[in-house]
Parts: structure tokens; sequence; C-alpha cells
């Protein structure tokens, strides 16, 4: 183990490591990645359902995925690495003029951001696209195209690969245990393997980034939420082209996945909390939504030993905080991204990269994203949030 780094990411998920992927693209070669598991992809990224999309509510969430969908189009020609995309779209099913207003007034602002492949649809094209809908209902909705999935684990992988390549070092079985501070702000990073000293450490620490950034004495407002995933039995009633749909009046959506679909439900009596147990009384409630939009899922079979349950890591406004702690130098924070981390991921390195390299960035107004934005009352809330 080394015994000091110029940049210290503490956390191996996606986010750590595209981070790592860009510091590291942009010349900032002494970058060490500590990650506490014996391997990398066992916090949320591994659980994820790897839905990428931008069709976001606020402009700061729109430009972050106008930057990522496209990196990850490319991601492998780039990288060498498979990022598993898959342009199927995610198609949102209103079935209310609220929603349906709603979808209008993001459509108009995701076009005016540059958007191009975004679009308003009615009922019999929704019909069309997914025929097996229960249509009646429904108001209309929006799709865009170049929304869909990406593989997770093998994005992360591919990141953290070109990082090596570039010099980066990845310590795993490495947790960090404390976070010394001198006179300028952070000077070491304390760990099960020893002590290295920095000058700069990067929060990656996904739905632990509270725990971690204690150690250096900060509040930081990210509250772990479970998160359950049913995935069916092949089943092979829906085409395997169908894209990522989202049944409004419920929150209920799903996607194909392998030979069969996997579904998502939010659950609006989960807690705050770090538990992952999946519960299995979960499969009961998740299929009374999805047969009631989709009735042809009666048929469908669901094993619940593989279902799974990971987390979310749940800021107040549903947006990341990112960028330099207030009052502790060297001490960065790429944390709480309520659910969209993979999706943000590429932006989000780009992002601190620049941050710690020159301090501003051209992808986004960054101040949007501070920590100070709590304290100041300028919290921006998404409410696409699924
Ligand atoms: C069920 C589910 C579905 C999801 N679906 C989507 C989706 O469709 N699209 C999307 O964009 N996002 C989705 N998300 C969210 C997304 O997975 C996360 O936002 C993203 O993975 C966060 O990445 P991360 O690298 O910050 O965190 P993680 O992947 O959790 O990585 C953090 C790492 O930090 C390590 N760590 C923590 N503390 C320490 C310490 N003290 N010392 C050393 N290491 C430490 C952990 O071991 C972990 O590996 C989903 C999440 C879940 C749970």
């Amino acid at each position: 183990m080394v015994s000091s780094a110029d940049v210290v990411i503490i956390g191996g998920g996606i986010v750590g490591s595209s981070i790592a992927y860009q510091l590291t693209a942009a010349g900032c070669r002494d970058v060490l990645i500590l990650e506490r598991e014996s391997h990398q992809g066992k916090g949320s990224t591994g659980k994820s359902m790897g839905g990428v999309r931008a069709q976001f509510s606020t402009a700061v969430n729109i430009q972050m995925s106008l930057y990522s969908i496209p990196f990850f189009q490319t991601f492998e020609e780039a990288m060498g690495h498979p990022a598993g995309y898959r342009g199927q779209g995610y198609l949102f099913v209103a079935t209310n003029s609220r929603h349906l207003d709603y979808l209008r007034t993001n459509y108009e602002r995701q076009v005016a951001l540059g958007l191009k492949q975004v679009r308003l649809v009615t009922r019999e094209e929704i019909s069309n696209m997914v025929p097996q809908l229960r249509c009646d209902d429904v108001a209309g909705g929006s799709f865009c195209s170049t929304d869909g999935f990406v593989d997770p684990y093998s994005v992360m992988n591919g990141f953290t690969a070109r990082a090596v390549s570039q010099g980066a070092q990845v310590a795993r079985d490495t947790t960090v245990t404390a976070i010394e501070l001198d006179g300028r702000g952070v000077s070491a990073v304390k760990t099960t393997q020893g002590t290295i000293a920095t000058r700069t450490v990067v929060n990656a620490a996904g739905a632990w980034a509270a725990q971690v950034a204690k150690m250096a004495g900060l509040d930081l407002p990210v509250e772990p939420l479970r998160r359950m995933l049913v995935p069916t039995e092949p089943f092979d009633r829906i085409a395997q082209s169908a894209p990522m749909t989202v049944d409004m009046s419920t929150g209920f959506h799903f996607r194909p996945e392998g030979l069969g679909l996997l579904m998502a439900w939010n659950d609006p009596e989960e807690k705050p909390g770090f538990k992952t147990t999946f519960d299995r009384g979960f499969v009961e409630k998740i299929l009374t939504h999805a047969v009631s939009r989709v009735p042809v899922l009666e048929e469908a079979e669901v094993n619940p030993s593989r279902a799974w349950a990971g987390l979310y890591e749940m800021t107040p406004d549903h947006h990341p905080i990112l960028g330099l702690a207030p009052g502790i130098g060297g001490f960065y924070l790429a944390n709480g991204f309520s659910g969209h981390g993979v999706m943000h991921s590429p932006a989000t390195g780009k992002i601190v990269a620049d941050l710690i390299l020159k301090g501003s960035t051209d992808l986004i107004d960054a101040k949007l994203l501070d920590y100070a934005r709590f304290a100041e009352d300028r919290q921006i809330e998404e409410t696409a949030v699924l």
C-alpha cells in the first residue's frame, strides 16, 4: 500500500471509478481508490436497474444526462470496454391531465436544452409501442429514444480499467476509518491498511457518504433508502425491444432483462436505513401494480429468491451534492444521487475532476449542486424521481 497520493477517492463504485478515470485522463495520475470490499460494485452500483434517461424536470439533471448518454453511446469505442448501452427509450405513460401537463413542461425544457430525441406521444402510439399495456385510461405520454439502460457493473469496470492504465491504483479490502485535518484542510486518511498522506480526498462512498463526511466533521444530508427490484422468469409475451415503461399513476416501471423483465416500484412505506434484505411481501405489492397496467403479467412467474434490494442515496432535493465541502480544504463531495448515480456517472466524473483540477467546470453551473444550497435555501427540487 502506498503511503501518499495526490488524490484519494473513498469508494470504488461507478462514481469513484468515473472520477478516477477523468482525473487520470486529464493528466492527474497519482490517484488512489480505496474500497473496503474485496470486489468493487458491492455497493449500490451492482444492485442498480441501469436505467439512463434525459427525461428529467430540472435543467441541471437534463444537462448531466446530455453529457452522459452520448458518453455511454461511445463508451466501448473510447474505453475499450462494453457499457451494455441499449437505446430502447423511456416511455412515460400519463393517465391524467396533471401528469400530461407535467410531461409537456418537462418536454419543452428538455428540447430547449438541446435534447432532440424526445417527443410527446398519443395513447395510440403508446399502445403500438407496448401493445400489452392497458390503455383505456391513458391520456398520453412522452418518449425519448436515446434513453435506455446500461450494464452498471461493466461501466464501472471500464472506468476502473482505463483509470488504472492511466496511472491510478485501487486498494481493495481497505476501509477508511478516519480523515485527518490540519490548518490547510485534509492531510491524510487512516485506513485498515495504514495511513495515506494526501491533500485531496473525494467522498464517493455512496449510501455511506454521511459516515465518511462525519470523519471530516461534516454533516452531510444523504440518507440510505432501500430499493427493491423483482425480475420475472423468462417471459416472451412482451418484446425484448420494449422501452423502460413507466406507469405514472402508480410509479410502477419495467424493462426487458435477460429473457424476462425487471420490475421496480417505489414503496412509499419504505423508511430510511441501511437494511438491504429483500422483503418477500413486496412481490405481491409490485405484482398488483404490474397486473393492473400490464394484465398479461398475470402469467409471468416470479421467483422471490432471485429478487434483490440495494440502497438509494437520497438528498432532500433529490439532486447530488458535488464539489468542495465548505471550510474543509481539499475535501470534495460526490454524493447523494437519489437514484441517478449510474446514469449521471460520466458527467459526475467530469464535473468533479474539473472542480479538483481547475476549480470550475463548463458542464453545469456547479453552484446549483454545491453543499451550501441547503443552508442558503437554494434547493432545486427534482420531481421526476422513480
Ligand atoms: C435497486 C436500485 C436500482 C437503481 N436503479 C438505478 C437506475 O436505473 N439508474 C441509475 O442511474 N441509478 C440507479 N440506482 C442508483 C445507483 O445505483 C447509485 O446512485 C450509484 O450506484 C451510486 O454509485 P456510487 O459509486 O456513488 O456508490 P456505490 O456503488 O455504493 O459505491 C460506494 C462504495 O463506497 C464503499 N465504501 C463506503 N464506505 C467506505 C469506507 N469507509 N472505506 C472504503 N470504502 C467505502 C462501498 O463499499 C461502495 O463500494 C439504483 C440503485 C438501486 C439500489
